[in-house]
């Protein structure tokens, strides 16, 4: 096995571009200009940086772009008002409300007052309730960024055996729910689970959300898998990924990297979702991206 790397950076640009495409067609087609709010509560410095990314990609892709920076001692009341403003702004196509919020704001309650037909994080009950069901949506954007990149290299994922390390709603739960929409056969694993490398070495597609360096050992990788790294885990100055790289990729069909995997298709997939969600908010077909 050469272990190909799974080039998310280059990917996630194509995406983008194909994203500016349907932007500038809504554009042209229909006067209509995607719009995507950003709301950020506080000053966490990672999360400054993750706003201050989504707004340059949202403008390079043609797009609105509106931000509303609020004092960490902002009011609950005050948050949920903004987002019911956001909801009745016709020039907005999607709201994202960046994570973590402040304690004590209750960010479930946030979250589920932002329209779900705005939901472009996926985070709503409403969009949960979709993907579940298996119905129409609006569908988290790392899981849906991890399913393209498989799919640049397994274009048919029916009937594969995938393990899913990780259970988290934002994460764990909706990858493997659209693994299973795509026909795999899943395993969701976490912490309870009993011998997880018997239990990854099962896997024709691995994917790893833990939040726990190298916790995937390379000999957990059965010859021939596609390995999907969701972690982000800072080592010292460096990131490192859920799974140990170096002694996976040989055993790989192809495996992403960390940093430049998985990480640059969440942005690319924001602005897809909110592409989409502006051509169905006016009734129009999905663009295709
Ligand atoms: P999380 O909410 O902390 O969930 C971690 C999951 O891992 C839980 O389900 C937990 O199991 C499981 N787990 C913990 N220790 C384990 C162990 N020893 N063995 C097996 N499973 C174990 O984390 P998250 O939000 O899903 O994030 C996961 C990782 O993805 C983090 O590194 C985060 O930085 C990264 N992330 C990346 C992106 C991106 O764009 N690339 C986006 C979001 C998150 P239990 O449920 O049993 O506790």
């Amino acid at each position: 096995m050469t272990g190909e790397i799974i080039d998310g950076k280059s990917i996630a640009a194509t995406l983008r571009e194909r994203v500016a495409a349907a932007a500038s067609a809504l554009q042209g087609r229909h006067g209509v200009t995607p719009g995507l709010a950003v709301v950020l509560v506080g000053d966490d410095s990672a999360s400054q940086v993750y706003v201050r990314n989504k707004g340059v990609a949202t403008k390079k892709a043609g797009m609105r772009s509106i931000e509303h920076r609020l004092p960490a001692d902002t009011r609950e009341d005050d948050v949920v008002a903004l987002v019911r403003a956001l909801n009745a702004d016709d020039a907005v196509d999607g709201i994202l409300v960046q994570m973590p919020l402040p304690d004590p704001i209750n960010a479930h309650r946030v979250i589920n007052e932002i329209d779900p037909a705005k939901d472009v994080d996926g985070l709503t009950e409403v969009n949960a309730g979709r993907l579940l069901l298996g119905k129409k949506g609006l569908v988290p954007c790392m899981p849906q960024g991890s399913v393209i990149l498989i799919k640049t290299i397994e274009q048919k994922l029916s009937g594969l055996n995938a393990v899913v390390v990780g259970r988290s709603i934002l994460v764990g739960k909706p990858l493997a729910l659209l693994l299973q929409n795509e026909n795999c056969t899943v395993t969701m694993a976490h912490s309870r689970t009993k011998d997880l490398g018997d239990v990854c070495r099962s896997a024709d597609i691995l994917c790893a959300a833990v939040g726990r360096a190298e916790l995937v050992k390379g000999d957990w990788v059965k010859e021939g898998a596609i390995v999907i790294d969701v972690g982000i885990n800072r080592v010292g100055d460096k990131l490192i990924g859920d799974v140990e790289f170096a002694a996976a990729k040989p055993r790989a069909r192809a495996i992403t990297p960390v940093p430049g995997g998985v990480g640059p298709m969440t942005i690319a997939c924001l602005l897809k979702n909110t592409v989409v969600a502006a051509a169905r908010r006016r009734g129009l077909a999905d663009p295709d991206i």
